[in-house]
């Protein structure tokens, strides 16, 4: 690859914070809670991006979870090009939007409109206002770890960079804004009265490190929000159209009332989506008194990339993606036990979590614990150091995707095998 040679990852860094507020344009990306110096991204190829000084990493960060197919899958990159020759916006209805609608819909049994947006942030703060709309009551109850995206009411006790910055909520977000927030433990059945509108959860939490609902939990909320006349969220951001075709509904057997969707769905492209039935769904604009709208929703090239991808993700796939996720566990797993150091990987399908304990934390609190006793740094950067990059944070998942072949997990599971005993040597030492 042809570089230019003052274009290091340490100069662009510098030039970065001088210009962007900690360099980043999201806070998950910057390497506070790990140390370092981040690498900027020149290019990515399926399992592997490549730094500006030409370095090579195995990629299991995939875009926090759109790289589903891995980096420029050549049907997605052949969608978005003649998509952009057509015309990038035109704030008019394309036929392409219908298709994703209808192909989306085809996939989730139970979701029988969606509305695009350009973000799983916007898809959830709309779908909360489509609640509270429709059963005109005010409450949302969250549970603490979960993240729903960066909206005022959401942000509480979030998951992901917000509890990697230990930071309860966010500073800027007044009292009156999560006045009628109720936060929960995850795993825990809440009690709901007649005020709350929406449970919002993940239905599998992949923002607090990967920890999968107990059984019954899923199932509990269910009957709760039936009693209580409240709506369920199912934020499948992560989820959604991973964890098979259905998503987290159609594994665990459990039906939303409304359904959040994102990343996978675009393909690397700014995308969101939430939906519901017909009759939970007309409550908006147009049809009904809840205003949502976006200049660039159900953007031509975000709709081209996301059809390309769910195009991609048949039966096959998701046998793959999982089997694939179930090998670098086995392996990983084996190379620590091989080298004394405590850890677990938690596994939901294709979806896969690593915590330096003996148990897999079951909410927050555990998740918190293990997230920041100190040993995920010193893994992370010995990953790094070997050519495979994971989140640079231990609340994040990790995210094999279709492109990972069996060298890229051989390969994974020997660094982590050398990095494993480095840990060990290290922490006798
Ligand atoms: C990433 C994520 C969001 C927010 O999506 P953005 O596209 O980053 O705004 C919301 N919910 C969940 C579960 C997520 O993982």
């Amino acid at each position: 690859m042809s570089r230019d040679q003052s274009l290091t990852n340490e100069a662009l860094f510098e030039r970065a914070q001088r210009v962007i507020p900690g360099g980043v344009n999201s806070p998950v990306r910057a390497f506070r809670s790990v140390g370092g110096t981040p690498y900027f991204v020149a290019e990515a190829s399926g399992p592997f991006v490549y730094d500006v000084e030409g370095r090579r990493y195995i990629d299991y960060v995939q875009s926090y979870g759109p790289g589903i197919c891995g980096h420029a899958h050549p049907a997605v990159v052949e969608a978005v090009r003649q998509a952009a020759g057509r015309g990038t916006s035109y704030g008019a209805p394309t036929r392409d939007e219908v298709l994703m609608a209808e192909e989306m819909c085809a996939r989730v049994v139970g979701l029988e409109m969606v509305r695009l947006t350009n973000s799983g942030t916007e898809a959830v703060m709309s779908a909360v206002r489509l609640a509270r709309g429709v059963t005109g009551r005010p409450t949302v109850v969250k549970f603490a770890g979960c993240y729903h995206g960066h909206s005022d009411s959401l942000l509480v006790a979030g998951g992901s960079g917000v509890a990697q910055q230990g930071l309860a909520g966010s500073e800027g977000v007044t009292a009156g804004a999560v006045a009628d927030t109720i936060v929960a433990p995850y795993n825990v059945v809440p009690e709901l009265d007649e005020s709350v509108a929406v449970v919002c959860v993940e239905p599998v939490a992949a923002n607090m490190g990967l920890v999968a609902p107990e059984p019954g939990f899923l199932q509990g909320l269910r009957d709760a929000c039936d009693a209580a006349g409240a709506l369920l969220l199912f934020d499948e951001v992560i989820t959604g159209f991973r964890l098979c075709r259905g998503g987290a509904a159609e594994w665990f057997g459990v039906r939303p009332d409304i359904w959040c969707f994102g990343k996978v769905i675009g393909g690397g492209l700014p995308v969101g989506a939430f939906g519901a039935s017909t009759e939970i769904m007309s409550g908006l604009a147009p049809l009904g008194g809840v205003y949502q709208a976006g200049t660039l929703s159900g953007n031509p090239l975000a709709t081209a990339a996301g059809l390309a991808v769910l195009g991609l993700l048949d039966d096959d796939a998701y046998v793959l993606l999982e089997s694939t996720a179930a090998a670098l566990q086995e392996g990983m797993a084996g190379a620590f036990a091989a080298a004394g150091v405590t850890a677990v990987l938690p596994r939901v399908g294709p979806l896969l979590g690593l915590f330096f304990t003996e148990d897999a934390p079951r909410d927050f609190d555990e998740a918190r614990k293990s997230a920041d006793n100190g040993r995920y740094p010193p893994f992370f950067h010995g990953m790094l150091r070997r050519g495979v990059a994971f989140a640079p944070g231990a609340y994040e998942a990790i995210f094999p995707s279709l492109a990972h072949t069996e060298a890229e997990i051989e390969a994974t599971v020997a660094a982590a095998a050398a990095t494993a005993s480095e840990m060990e040597r290290d922490s006798e030492g």
